[in-house]
């Protein structure tokens, strides 16, 4: 448990909106159902509100914004200071011409694949296979099937810790595999994306071939965070891990994946330290086995629990 901080930052943000709650459990906010609590958890009415807290709030305590939590270990200590999450207010997708997505950034990727087959718009089916909200697509630079959200965006509009609002062209992003280079501190808000006119019957065949695809490769239906490592340069992570002997390999609840080895599976009671030794587990015989070193895509946030 940490200090409830929410009476003093409530008396210094009188006009805010959104749901200010100390102590939250963030485990069930995430895909790999582990982790502590927020310090304070807090969910904003909307980009306006967002933007007085950012301002209002005292330079020294630490923000972090989450998704749909589906790239993301939440240590068991938890995450001290705030954590953001976007939701209602950030969940409008729309359709803004014959090849235009406007989306705010609690909206599923799925969603917006879903808006652009149904207006005929090619170009974003690869979001049906993304199991994560515009916010984190945009950090992670987020892609599937030969496609990635660099490929697709035009403008993605955030607010720094200062509380400004700020627009990012693609190029303000400086994407790389799996990485935005755009301030650390930005939480964005909302994102233009860009087709192209399309068949919204291949369009729609398209989306289903995904679906089939993931379900046959990948564990969907367990407590996972998607893939653990990125690709290291003229290598698959997977591959790397299964040559290092790891496939099915176990800490406690945690285990590498038997079906698809570059994910790390929670059978049920692993805790998040499980999942992280599990991890720098793999990494360890990986760098001795082939000699490179995997990097992290899962993003892992707050503070072991203390011995
Ligand atoms: C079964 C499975 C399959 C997956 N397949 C793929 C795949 O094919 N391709 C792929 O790229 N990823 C894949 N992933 C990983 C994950 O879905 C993506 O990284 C996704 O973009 C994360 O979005 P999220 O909303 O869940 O973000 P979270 O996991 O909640 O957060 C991820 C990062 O984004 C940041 N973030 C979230 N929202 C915002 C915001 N509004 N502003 C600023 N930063 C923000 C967080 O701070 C964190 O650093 C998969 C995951 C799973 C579980």
């Amino acid at each position: 448990m940490f200090a409830d901080i929410v009476p003093s930052l409530k008396r210094n943000m009188p006009d805010l909106r959104g749901r200010l709650l100390p102590n939250q459990s963030l485990a069930e906010l995430t895909w790999f159902r582990v982790g502590g609590p927020a310090q304070v958890l807090f969910m904003p009415e909307d980009e306006a509100d967002l933007a007085y807290f950012l301002e209002h709030l005292p330079a020294e305590i630490p923000v972090t914004v989450i998704g749909l939590g589906s790239n993301l270990i939440v240590r068991d200590g938890g995450v001290p200071g705030v954590v953001i999450r976007l939701g209602r207010g950030f969940n409008e997708v729309k359709v803004e011409s014959a090849s235009r997505v406007r989306a705010g950034t609690a909206v599923p990727d799925v969603k917006v694949s879903r808006a652009a087959q149904e207006a005929a718009i090619a170009g974003l089916a690869f979001f049906r296979g993304i199991p994560g909200a515009v916010g984190g697509a945009l950090r992670m630079n987020g892609g599937a099937y030969g496609r990635e959200t660099k490929d697709a965006l035009i403008e993605a509009r955030g607010v720094d810790r200062a509380g400004r609002v700020r627009v990012f062209s693609n190029g303000d992003m400086h994407y790389t595999y799996r990485h935005c280079g755009a301030p650390e501190d930005i939480i964005f808000t909302g994102a233009l994306f860009q087709g192209a006119p399309g068949d919204p019957v291949a369009i729609a065949a398209e989306m289903d071939k995904i679906t089939e695809s993931r379900e046959a490769t990948q564990p969907i239906k367990s407590r996972t965070g998607g893939s653990t490592f990125k690709n290291p340069p003229g290598h698959k992570a997977w591959q790397l891990i299964d040559a290092a002997g790891c496939r099915g390999f176990k800490i406690g609840d945690a285990q590498v994946s038997q079906m698809h080895c570059n994910f790390l599976i929670n059978l049920g009671s692993a805790s998040a330290a499980d999942i992280e030794t599990l991890g720098e587990t793999v990494r360890k015989r990986v760098k001795e086995n082939s000699g490179t070193e995997l990097e992290w895509e899962i993003k892992r946030i707050g503070v072991a629990k203390p011995a």
